[in-house]
């Protein structure tokens, strides 16, 4: 395990040429300070978590020291924001400190948001404020937990600074891990740009640092988007499972890892709605939850147009079609997994469907009705009270329980072994926005961090029991507030 100044750095985005980014320092905050330290994700690049008992750690996060070997940069890109292109972005708050490279031989980008001013910081100050910086921290490792591929964090670090949102507000910043923050809208910049020369080194350097196999195809290109389509399709599958809505699906928010990247207004799903909009701002639903995996192929649509220089008409009209078979394929798998089916039946999706109806009349508890799925008994006496209960209409429910007693027949299912399958697929916990709404209120009214940490450690195993947290499986109280999300963070 390494200390920070001993971290090592190879910063491969760093070298490419002055168009792709700018190279600056992060601003920093007077009197930093760490908010909250994650040792998990320290491990993957072979920090030691005593480093975080430093003083010096919240300076190098919060941009007061330069780690040795770092080489700050703001990346370039572009992006379709709502449908619409928008010719510049770029990390306007956030800087790239560098790569670090673990011992396994493994690069992970330090991202540190919130950094201050950058050439693409555009009308804004450059700054997180510590809301939106818990809510991203605290989503990614949710997450990470439930099994979903993310963007990782490191640590929040405050200060004294006051941010101006709708009003004043603490300002943070947030180290954020991935093993590339190349997007979507990187390769839009250079297309729309027309510089050709430029998308062709972008999409060498992806396929030789991230897609490696992709040279051995006849056309390294077209396997790079194959592959592109194929991981951003698995990806909003699991979202769609979990119910988990992403809430900013602009191709500028896209992962060309397809890792879930840039947590704003997001919103897990507590009554299923199929129209579930988390972002206050997304006054038409285009980013829905029902609507998420269509806008997916809308994104793959746009990041294959982006790469038509390098490619044959036919991979750019292929990509599309590919995300949505992944998609459609690893979202029946996963459905019928939280149902505990082992077998593909032709009539699985009327099943599914059935059950998602029930939900959506009754406004169940998406996370809840699934977990109280476990239980179920083929043999029981009583209609399966504690699941049937969760809906309004209870003769519905018997007709669907039914039928799902035939399917779970139908390949002899066992109710022991598919609880213990089951316990380990639906989740107990998911960061609910009144939880992480309670730890923010703590940590910006009495500085009390230590709620952060609890649902740190809660959300990293999400299928486990957890009795003593038994509370925090409960939705919010119907009467409570409900609390607004939007872009502006
Ligand atoms: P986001 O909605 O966070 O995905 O950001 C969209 C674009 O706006 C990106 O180019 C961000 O860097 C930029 N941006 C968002 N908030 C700020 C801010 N406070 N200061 C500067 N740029 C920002
Ligand atoms: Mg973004």
């Amino acid at each position: 395990m390494r200390t920070l100044e001993q971290l090592k750095f190879d910063n491969t985005y760093a070298r490419l040429p002055e168009v792709f980014h700018e190279r600056v320092n992060p601003t920093p905050f007077p009197n930093p300070h760490l908010v909250s330290f994650n040792p998990a994700v320290a491990v993957l690049i072979d920090l030691h978590h005593d480093e975080a008992n430093r003083d010096e750690f919240s300076d190098y996060f919060s941009g007061a020291r330069l780690l040795p070997g770092s080489d700050p940069i703001a990346m370039l890109y572009s992006g379709h924001q709502f449908g619409h292109y928008v010719s510049q972005l770029g990390d306007g708050r956030a800087i790239l400190l560098g790569e670090v490279k673990n011992k396994a031989g493994e690069t992970w980008d330090l991202h540190l948001k919130g950094a201050g001013l950058t050439r693409f910081s555009r009308d804004g100050d450059g700054r997180a404020v510590l809301r939106s910086t818990i809510r991203e921290y605290l989503c990614s490792e949710a997450m990470h937990g439930l099994g979903i591929p993310t963007t990782r964090s490191l640590c929040i670090t405050s200060g004294n600074e006051t941010v101006y949102r709708e009003s004043s507000e603490s300002g943070a910043m947030l180290v954020r891990l991935a093993p590339s923050h190349v997007r979507f809208g990187s390769f839009e910049a250079f297309f729309y740009r027309r510089q050709h020369n430029d998308l062709k080194i972008l999409a060498d350097y992806v396929i030789q640092y991230h897609f490696p196999l992709a040279n051995n195809a006849e056309n390294p290109y077209a396997q790079l988007l194959h592959d592109v389509a194929t991981l951003t399709g698995q990806m909003i599958a699991q979202w769609q499972a979990v119910g988990w809505s992403h809430g900013v699906m602009n191709t500028d928010n896209m992962s060309i890892l397809g890792l879930t990247l840039d947590y704003g207004p997001y919103g897990f799903m507590e009554q299923f709605n199929p129209e579930f909009i988390c972002n206050h701002s997304d006054h038409h639903g285009r980013y829905s939850f029902q609507n998420q995996p269509d806008i997916g192929y809308w994104n793959i649509r746009a990041i294959a147009h982006a790469l038509s220089p390098l490619l044959e008409q036919t991979h750019v009209e292929a990509a599309p079609e590919i995300y949505e078979q992944v998609f459609t394929k690893r979202y029946r798998e996963l459905m019928n997994a939280k149902f505990g089916l082992v077998e593909q039946h032709a009539q699985d999706g009327l099943l599914r469907q059935g059950f998602l109806n029930l939900m959506h009349e009754s406004r169940a508890d998406y996370t809840n009705a699934f977990r109280s799925l476990n239980n179920f008994r083929q043999d029981s006496q009583d209609h399966n009270p504690t699941i049937r209960d969760q809906f309004i209409d209870r003769d519905v429910f018997d007709d669907w329980a039914a039928k799902y007693r035939e399917r779970l027949e139908a390949e002899r299912s066992e109710d022991e072994k598919r609880k213990i399958l089951m316990d380990k697929t639906n989740p107990k916990y998911i960061l609910r926005n009144h939880l992480a709404q309670y730890a923010i209120e703590r940590a910006e009214d009495h500085h009390d961090y230590s709620e952060i940490d609890r649902l740190l450690n809660l959300l990293s195993d999400p299928c486990a029991d957890q009795l003593s947290m038994e509370s925090y499986a409960r939705p919010a109280h119907s009467d409570s507030v409900p609390i607004i999300v939007s872009c502006s963070s």
